[in-house]
């Protein structure tokens, strides 16, 4: 996915709204800000854009996004991050927002782990369930980005190889399913014998030539630079099948941390940043949309975070600017 529509490596920087978290709430925010004329930067703790959708299901496709009756996870990342582009915005990849405070203007001020300071008329958090880490496969660490991967942005990646995916869950077996035509051998090994993904994409797994192995586990990862092969413990026999792998995907699931956010002097209620009907937070300048939100009926969708993060730029462009109306103006008139 491209982001470098504009990257940068200054430890300081100044713009109008930082967003922080790229997920769909986040990359419409700052489609949003751009639209208002606003200069936007994007942080987020990930490598790639696109938060839980990217992450977790993006071959899946959506059938719930307004005026789209399916679309692919890639495909509406992709096309929130073209929507984005011709405002220019900054983003920030694998980088945590990590603390917040204000200067003597009253803006607010982030500071990042990778040692920057960003300073902003606002912030507008869309963090989601807050940074998730991949649960790790304890026997493969040193293999990790040489074979090892915990996410699959691109299926091709894994073209003609022979595959090894860890875990019972969709994640696992949407996987499963979709390298299944392209993969030379896909097996899926999993610690139990239930599952916790749909029964739908268990039959359809169970139907292909992938392999399935239950109540086993990995017991080593091998290579030579690059994984070369998998020992896979069975935990009924206690026997230990060698198998030739090129790619091992674990698909263990996330921890998910709101971190340092709960520093922030937030309101934050089960998780949850507390929010008014404008999107605003208990902190001057601070608000937020999307997954991470709650007030009294909060539907954690798509389609509802697209809305909270276009009324919280566009409150907060009219908070950054007396003379600016909240509303924004239609789209359409912008044409041509
Ligand atoms: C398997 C699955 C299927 C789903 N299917 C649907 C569906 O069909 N329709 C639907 O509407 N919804 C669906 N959802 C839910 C949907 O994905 C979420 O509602 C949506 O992703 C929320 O978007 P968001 O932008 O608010 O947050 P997220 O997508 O969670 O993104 C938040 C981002 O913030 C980043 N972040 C958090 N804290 C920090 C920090 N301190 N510094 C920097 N970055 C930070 C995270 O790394 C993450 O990238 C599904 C979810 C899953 C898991």
């Amino acid at each position: 996915m491209n982001t470098s529509s504009s990257s940068s490596t200054d430890t300081e920087l100044d713009v109008d709204i930082l967003v922080i978290g790229a997920g769909p709430a986040g990359l419409y925010a700052a489609y949003y800000a751009g639209f208002r004329g606003l200069r936007v930067a994007v942080v987020d703790a990930l490598a790639e854009p696109g938060g839980q959708v990217s992450a977790m299901y993006p071959e899946k496709a959506i059938l719930d996004i307004a005026g789209f009756p399916a679309v692919k996870g890639r495909d509406l990342i992709a096309g929130l991050l073209k929507q984005a582009a011709p405002f220019d915005p900054i983003y920030l990849m694998g980088e945590q927002a990590q603390s917040l405070a204000h200067d003597v203007s009253g803006n607010a001020v982030v500071g990042t782990s990778k040692g920057r300071t960003i300073t902003a008329g606002a912030v507008i958090i869309t963090g989601g369930i807050g940074t998730f880490t991949p649960r790790p496969l304890t026997k493969g660490l040193d293999f990790l980005d040489r074979g090892l991967s915990y996410f699959v942005p691109d299926l091709s990646a894994h073209q003609g190889r022979d595959v090894v995916i860890v875990g019972g869950g969709d994640s696992a077996f949407d996987w499963a399913m979709h390298l299944e035509p392209i993969a030379n051998s896909v097996t899926l090994v999993h610690r139990r014998d239930k599952f916790r993904a749909h029964k739908s994409s268990v039959t359809k797994v169970y139907d292909s030539s992938v392999q399935v192995l239950v109540n086993a586990d990995v017991a080593d990862v091998r290579g030579n630079g690059w994984i070369t092969e998998v020992d896979i413990a069975h935990k009924l026999d206690k026997s230990t099948t060698t198998l030739p792998a090129q790619s091992v995907i674990a698909a263990l699931g996330f921890t998910a941390d709101l971190g340092p956010m709960t520093d922030w002097g937030i309101d934050i209620d089960s998780r949850h940043i507390v929010v008014n009907t404008r999107m605003q937070t208990n902190v001057a300048r601070v608000y937020a949309a999307g997954d991470i939100t709650d007030y009294p009926g909060k539907v954690r969708l798509i389609s509802v975070g697209f809305g909270e993060a276009a009324t919280a730029v566009n409150n907060a462009a009219a908070a950054l600017d007396p003379d600016a109306e909240i509303f924004p103006g239609h789209s359409t008139e912008q044409e041509g």
